[in-house]
């Protein structure tokens, strides 16, 4: 299938310097005249009526496409995600969180596992939201602030303690085991990516073996599942992605501001949109980790817009999409580009919603699982 215009931009203006390039996924036509409604799916009693309702053929085939990737994802493991050649990066937690920092940028990584060299065990993973704590911990605590050169990774839990945040569990999954257990850990702890975590034959010791992402996992799906082709609803009908209470911030935000949004919902990104709220841009938990390297801890009081502005020239852009996009052109997508979410848009170019990879990952999963 190629039905993404993958290059072309939603037509709003962009006042922000160096933006991402908007890259749009192709709109499908609605085929309501064939399908149930989303509100249909909401409530059990309309549930029960849905059943003696009888099936449409888009109904019949988004439940098949659906059952073929669970089928998929319950014959397939962690170790089939990962290519056949790969680098793992480690980081001891002896690190300086400083040189992580740098040592993160200089790779092109956002995450990676830790290793405590003094019990041979594996520590956690570091994510962009350890750094997001550091930011707020210097934030509450400026008089720390000469401090930084000393943090190691290993006082991150410190740190989470320090300003009350709940410590990110060391959640695991065995490579051996079947996907469909990592991916439904994922979404039970709300984790974007796990560690893969093997015990080494000989030594009997615990081995990191890689991290998968929920990106990775929706990748796996789309290039190996072809029944994918059949999930023909529309994001609407299918309630797929948040719609209410969407936080947002605009170009003159204070980063630091959209950081605290960013923790207090937990999310992982804020669309930025101008006075009619048509979308200019999107702020993303990773963009954290540009904006403090070399410890520059100053820079967050500048607004979005400048920070967004600094981005590298070879930032990939956001992906937006319409309510009428359907799961198939999505699927076309990820299998396409390194999608981290995709911004729904009306024609306008105004925000509707958000879809992000965990919503993407739930509907795949849990949608109407209850009922077989
Ligand atoms: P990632 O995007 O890092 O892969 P994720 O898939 O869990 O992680 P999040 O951005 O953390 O994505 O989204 C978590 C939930 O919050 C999703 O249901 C998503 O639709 C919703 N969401 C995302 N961004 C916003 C926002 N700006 N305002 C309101 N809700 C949002």
């Amino acid at each position: 299938m190629s039905d993404t215009a993958e290059g072309s931009r939603p037509p709003a203006p962009n006042p922000v310097k160096n933006i991402a390039t908007p890259t749009s996924i192709a709109r499908h036509g609605h085929e309501s005249s064939q399908i149930a409604q989303p509100s249909t799916f909401l409530s059990p009693a309309q549930n029960r009526a849905m059943q003696d309702k009888p099936l449409s053929t888009v109904d019949k085939d988004q439940q098949s496409g659906l059952k073929a990737i669970r089928d998929f994802l319950k014959i397939r493991t962690s170790y089939d995600v990962l290519p056949l050649s790969f680098r793992l990066i480690i980081l001891n937690t002896d690190l300086l969180v400083k040189k992580s920092l740098n040592i993160l940028l200089q790779n092109g990584i956002v995450s990676a596992p830790l290793w405590d060299s003094h019990t041979s065990s594996f520590a956690g993973l570091l994510t962009t939201s350890d750094y997001i704590n550091v930011v707020q911990y210097y934030w509450q605590n400026p008089d720390a602030l000469n401090q930084i050169d000393q943090f190691r990774l290993s006082s991150l839990r410190d740190i989470e303690k320090a300003i009350g945040v709940l410590p990110l569990e060391t959640l695991s999954v065995n490579p051996t085991r079947p996907l469909y257990e990592a991916c439904t850990q994922m979404l039970k702890t709300r984790a974007r990516r796990i560690p893969l975590v093997d015990i080494d034959d000989e030594t009997g010791r615990e081995m990191v073996v890689s991290v998968i992402t929920q990106y990775r996992i929706l990748k796996f799906i789309a290039v190996n599942v072809v029944e994918t082709e059949m999930l023909k609803k529309s994001v609407s009908e299918i309630n797929l992605g948040t719609y209410g209470n969407l936080q947002t911030a605009n170009v003159d935000t204070r980063v630091i501001d959209v950081i605290h949004l960013m923790v207090k919902y937990n999310i992982s990104s804020v669309p930025i949109v101008d006075e009619d709220n048509r979308v200019l841009n999107v702020f993303e938990a990773v963009d954290v980790i540009t904006i403090i390297k070399g410890g520059v801890y100053d820079d967050l009081t500048t607004n979005v817009g400048d920070a967004l502005g600094k981005r590298a020239e070879d930032f990939p852009g956001i992906y937006t999409c319409s309510e009428e996009d359907r799961l198939d052109s999505i699927f076309d997508t990820i299998r396409k580009s390194r999608v981290h979410r995709l911004v729904i848009i009306d024609e306008e170019n105004r925000l509707k919603g958000v879809i992000s990879l965990s919503d993407i990952l739930k509907y795949v999963l849990l949608h109407g699982a209850e009922d077989g």
